[in-house]
């Protein structure tokens, strides 16, 4: 099958990668759209160590698998779980310490015709919802695990630092809940795509510190984390959304002094995300910069990395 493939070094694109074996409890899926995030930027500079096939955003067929899931459209979990552990048993299978997860640890992802996953990862995309916004499941779930992790209300003030893909998505999120939100951020027609959610937006050029109840970061900057940080109201909440890969020294005084509550928050369960994209709850389609086909990934890859670029898609 064709695939990209990542050796440590150098992406490049095979013609003929040996197409996944899937385990007994594993699924084979034919993906249709894969989406490019920033995790795997990072995967591209040697974050995780990785080596395989990256890619864990996709929406696809299943060919292989349960009856119930043959023929049907489909997205899937990325962390694949031993299902034995002490966190399995606890409900906590994306923190299983065995966890292989998809294009990023230890399994081969969704850069390529073809994907395996554990068919208890799978989910049924419901028929109202698009391939173009099913691929967001993923990031939007992890969007949404602020709101397992934080108990957010119309009462509250939020802001969201970083206009990027995922703060797009955190906002509009936490929006749902009534919360007053405003995203801070760099450009001007990113900020825009959010404002038919209800989120106030703030150019960082005009920014003036105010303090909020929670403050979510998602600029993946060490910049951004500073500006976060200090826009946390006392015994408010900071919630840690983008892995800043870079070391970074940073005081924590004044967390201790303002008796902050630190989250840090990856990823989500799914089904609230694809709930959400059924009821048009969350707009996703305007992040779309561009779609290319599979066999020009390693230009996709390069476009994704361009600063300021939103969301690139592969296309099999
Ligand atoms: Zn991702
Ligand atoms: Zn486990």
């Amino acid at each position: 099958m064709k695939a990209l493939y990542w050796d440590g070094q150098k992406l490049t694109l095979k013609a003929s990668q040996p197409s996944p074996a899937p385990a007994r409890d594993q699924a084979l899926v034919r993906v249709r759209l894969a989406g490019i995030c920033s995790t795997d930027l990072q995967i591209f500079k040697g974050y995780m160590g990785f080596h395989g096939v990256p890619g864990h955003e996709f929406v696809g067929d299943t060919v292989e698998g349960p009856a119930p899931f043959i023929g049907k459209r489909v997205v899937g979990e990325i962390n694949f779980a031993c299902g034995r552990c002490e966190f399995c048993r606890r409900g906590l299978g994306r923190h299983c310490a065995k966890r292989q997860v998809m294009g990023i640890l230890g399994a081969d992802g969704c850069f390529a015709e073809l994907v395996a996953v554990p068919a208890r990862n799978l989910h049924l995309v419901p028929d109202g919802v698009s391939d173009e916004e099913a691929v967001f499941t993923e990031p939007l779930a992890a969007a949404f695990e602020i709101l397992e992790q934080v108990e957010i209300d119309f009462t509250h003030e939020v802001l969201v630092f970083g206009d990027g893909k995922l703060g797009l998505l955190c906002a509009q999120v936490v929006a749902l809940t009534g919360a007053r939100v405003t995203l801070v951020g760099r450009h001007p027609e990113k900020l825009a795509q959010v404002k038919k959610a209800g989120v106030r937006t703030v150019l960082l050029s005009d920014w003036r510190p105010q303090s909020a109840d929670v403050v979510v970061e998602a600029t993946g900057s060490t910049a951004g984390l500073e500006l976060a940080l200090a826009a946390v109201r006392p015994r408010g909440t900071l919630v840690l959304k983008s892995t800043v890969a870079e070391e970074h020294k940073l005081s924590l005084a004044p967390l201790v002094v303002n008796e902050i509550t630190v989250v840090g928050s990856r990823c989500g369960l799914f089904p609230p995300a694809l709930d959400a994209l059924a009821q048009k709850k969350v707009r996703v389609a305007p992040m779309i910069e561009k779609i290319y086909p599979l066999s020009d990934g390693i230009e996709a890859v390069a476009h994704a990395g361009r600063a300021g670029a939103c969301k690139v898609l592969l296309r099999n």
